[in-house]
């Protein structure tokens, strides 16, 4: 046992914390960082000013506590989704984890189950423990689609308190259609489950992907979160928020801490929604790198999975491990998902995607086969 798990087994922790790892991919100091799907095209200037102003005006007035309805944030984010949502539609927290994390003190817990289905984003198994719910997976198939009959049998017999549905999925890229959302929503009917479609990616997505959005009429179990993180850019400055019923954003106001969401965030967070256009103008550029990318790996013979988001999850490597580090070799950091034969890559800028698909080209052309 290491020296640092042995100190830590001296304190009373949780049984449920015993034993893991903190979550968290390499942070390493590669000169080309295409694994953690963050925006690699930046703030726009015009952006970065308009934040540095506005955290200026609000630092004036730190010695006072933030709104603690940010009422100002859920009426611009209400605006930037549109679909007739309201300030009372919308929720936010310092990143959509926290958001998650909030939906599970209101509505798992011990006793409680959250379902989902892996290969998924890795953090939902880490938030059910941390919440003490129990973690039920059902795994995707062979490809790693998963059908409305399959989703809705899964609901049903894990009598499913919370579900969760991540649309684009990370690490496999792609969209869910709205009929297995609507289908795990009619099968959690009989357990009052509480149904999340995580959209984090939703702003990649081909046009015509329909989001979950046009499915909250009616349906007060159900909860769509979004991200600044990704497609704003933002990831530095923690902002996820979500659309649901008013009374969900009622019941995480029960489970918040007082003043959750610094003013320097709101600030930080309202700036960035009055220039929602030169921020979306770079996902443009970054869906077509991403394209670049799905193409390129086509070509070598490898097996991108079709992709909503800003990063492709591939198959076909005899070897990934050797490719992720033969590619660190060169300066470019992707991640390992640790699912055999894959591998998975964030866009990059024009110049980063060129030194990907050159870094991979000349792997796979001098592979020993
Ligand atoms: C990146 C990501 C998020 C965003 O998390 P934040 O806490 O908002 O930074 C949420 N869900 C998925 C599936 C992600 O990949």
């Amino acid at each position: 046992m290491s020296e640092q798990l042995e100190r830590l087994n001296r304190l009373p922790l949780r049984g449920n914390l015993r034993g893991l790892e903190p979550y968290g991919a390499p942070q390493l100091d590669v000169p080309i960082l295409l694994n953690v799907n963050e925006n690699t095209h930046g703030l726009p200037e015009t952006v970065h000013q308009a934040i540095v102003s506005a955290v200026s005006a609000a630092a004036a007035g730190l010695n006072r506590y933030p709104d603690r309805e940010f009422t100002e944030l859920r009426t611009a984010l209400s605006r930037y989704l549109e679909h007739g949502l309201t300030a009372e539609n919308i929720w936010a927290a310092n990143g959509s984890n926290e958001v998650l994390q909030q939906i599970l003190q209101a509505f798992g817990g011990p006793g409680r189950t959250l379902l989902s289905f892996p290969p998924t984003y890795s953090m939902y198994p880490l938030l059910a423990s941390g919440t003490d719910t129990e973690y039920v997976a059902v795994p995707r198939g062979a490809d790693f689609t998963i059908s409305p009959e399959a989703v809705a049998a899964a609901v049903a017999e894990a009598a499913a308190n919370v579900v969760v549905l991540c649309s684009p999925n990370n690490p496999t890229g792609t969209a869910l259609g709205l009929d297995v959302v609507e289908a795990a929503y009619e099968a959690g009917e009989a357990s009052n489950a509480i149904v999340i479609v995580d959209e984090a990616y939703a702003e990649f997505a081909h046009a015509g992907t329909p989001s979950a959005l046009t499915l909250l009429p009616g349906r007060e179990r159900l909860i769509v979160s979004r991200t600044m993180s990704k497609a704003f850019a933002l990831a530095g400055a923690r902002v996820g928020y979500l659309a649901a019923a008013p009374q969900i954003a009622d019941a995480l106001r029960l489970v918040r801490l007082p003043y959750h969401l610094s003013a320097i965030t709101q600030a930080t967070a309202l700036a960035a929604l009055e220039h929602a256009g030169a921020l979306l103008a770079n996902v443009e550029d970054i869906k077509t790198q991403r394209d670049r990318i799905v193409d390129g790996l086509a070509e070598l013979g490898l097996k991108p999975a079709p992709s909503d988001s800003n990063f492709v999850f591939f198959g076909g490597l005899d070897d990934p491990h050797a490719v992720w580090q033969g590619l660190l070799e060169t300066g470019v950091l992707i991640r390992d998902v640790g699912i055999p034969g894959h591998l998975r890559v964030t866009a990059g800028t024009e110049a980063e995607t060129t030194a990907f698909l050159d870094g991979i080209k000349a792997l796979m052309s001098s592979r020993v086969s």
